[in-house]
């Protein structure tokens, strides 16, 4: 059975390991976007040109399904293999990390809808203050922010084309993160507020934790909602047994 693994992710490598030795024909594709994605082993490092190349690249490599383990907020690339697998007849399932909606803490957090909304809800709390904020939401949407006069910044890369902001200050670190060291970050940083989406998951929640601990305002983007109709497991696990549920019994290694 040759599958097409939609990765960019620590559960997309997670599942590339699970699934190594189960005989079955993975592809893992990853966009390409990050230094760390195009050194990471993946068998694809590109798009494949909209919802139509998609379709064209699955009935071309006779893929007999597809698993979405992108990034929650990677929406572009899941409505295209929502579509893509639809007109094709594909069974897809998309990996979704638990929200951070169900945590005891997320009803006293700020929730918005994007980044504009973050930026604009950040400036409101503190226009009488100078906050210094704690943006941990990527590099892609930090232009949103850049009305903020006082900024930390925290990214895996150096964003493409960035240019030096007063007040704004860029730091390269790659997580997983404990809550130790989050407490002494938000403490020797002075940080008065953090700004995160809701990637969902452990290996970013210790922020979380240590908002929580200190009473930094926490102000959390939503998820953009998954396509309608879309089969949605919450684990790894989860993956491999909708994958083996759909393995004919032929293809399945013997014992
Ligand atoms: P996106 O906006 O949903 O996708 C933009 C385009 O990138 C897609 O239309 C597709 O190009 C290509 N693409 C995305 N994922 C791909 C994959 N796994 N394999 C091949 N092509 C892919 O995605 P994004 O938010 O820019 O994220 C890009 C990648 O980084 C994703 O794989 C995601 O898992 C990973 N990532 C994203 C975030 C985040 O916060 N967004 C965080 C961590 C990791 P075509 O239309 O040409 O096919």
């Amino acid at each position: 059975m040759r599958v097409l693994l939609l990765g960019g992710t620590t559960e997309g490598r997670e599942l590339t390991a699970s699934l190594a030795s189960t005989g079955i024909d993975l592809v893992e594709s990853v966009a390409g976007r990050t230094a760390e994605a195009r050194t990471g082993g993946a068998d694809r490092i590109a798009g494949f040109g909209g919802v139509e190349g998609l379709a064209a690249y699955l009935r071309a490599n006779n893929v007999d399904a597809v698993v979405d383990a992108t990034h929650p907020f990677a929406a572009t690339m899941t409505t295209h293999a929502s579509r893509a697998c639809t007109v094709t007849g594909t069974p897809l399932v998309r990996l979704s990390r638990p929200s951070w909606a169900k945590r005891g803490d997320a009803g006293g957090w700020t929730w918005v809808p994007d980044h504009r909304a973050a930026a604009a809800a950040v400036a409101e709390v503190g226009a009488s203050e100078r906050r210094r904020v704690l943006l941990t939401v990527g590099r892609q949407p930090l232009d949103a922010y850049r009305a903020l006069p006082l900024v930390l910044a925290r990214v895996a890369e150096v964003p493409d084309g960035w240019l030096e902001r007063s007040g704004w200050e860029l730091r390269l670190q790659r997580g997983p993160f404990d809550l130790e060291s989050e407490l002494t970050m938000l403490r020797t940083e002075r940080i008065s507020a953090l700004v995160s989406k809701d990637s969902g998951g452990h290996a970013a929640a210790s922020k979380l934790d240590a908002a929580a601990r200190l009473g930094v305002p926490v102000f959390m983007v939503a998820r953009p909602a998954p396509p309608r109709g879309i089969d949605e497991v919450a684990s790894t696990a989860a993956v491999v047994e909708w994958l083996e549920a759909l393995r004919p019994a032929r293809t399945r290694p013997t014992a």
